[in-house]
């Protein structure tokens, strides 16, 4: 797969060379928004457009289940580098429905990483569930990280946090919180 790839990307570069679309374009959000949603495949290419935003306007985060699991996340470093650094104002929470992150039993997943080599120790150190971040529903995983990034005191109180549920289907949005 790699090898073509780097095939695409030298028609890829050489044809925005020809068509002028090289040109350098500010790396500030100019939407001054973030998102925080899911890896899910099927919102690639889908979620933008969806909401109206373009290359240049907004900051977007990913991670499996859009999910925020205590106060040093990763995530929460990142929303703050955003709001506090960068000085972006809103906050927008896309989590989907039909979330392969609500669909996981936590002994599949324990069969699986016996299967894919992981030791047992390291299986053993985790609570699965809450490693892995399982969903029980995704309107409620949504809530909850919107309430995380407005109790958390890493967060500029007047940055504005909303949350949002996406069919990966459809594109259609409707407001969680
Ligand atoms: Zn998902």
């Amino acid at each position: 797969m790699l090898e073509k790839i780097l095939e695409h990307n030298r028609k890829f570069v050489q044809g925005r060379k020809n068509a002028g679309e090289d040109k350098p374009i500010s790396g500030h959000a100019q939407k001054d928004a973030m998102v925080f949603t899911c890896m899910d495949t099927r919102l690639v290419e889908l979620l933008e457009p969806a909401m109206g935003f373009g290359r240049g306007d907004i900051k977007i985060l990913k991670n499996a289940g859009n999910i925020i699991r205590g106060n040093c996340s990763d995530v929460i470093r990142s929303i703050a580098v955003g709001t506090i650094l960068m000085g972006l104002k809103e906050v927008y929470v896309v989590g989907h429905s039909d979330c392969g992150m609500r669909k996981l039993k936590a002994d599949d997943i324990k069969a699986k990483m016996v299967e894919r080599g992981i030791s047992e120790d390291a299986i053993e150190a985790i609570d699965i569930e809450e490693w892995f971040g399982l969903l029980k529903d995704e309107s409620e995983n949504v809530r909850d990280a919107v309430l995380k990034l407005r109790e958390s005191p890493y967060i500029p109180k007047d940055v504005k946090i909303f949350g949002l549920l996406m069919d990966p289907n459809t594109g259609g949005i409707e407001p969680v919180i």
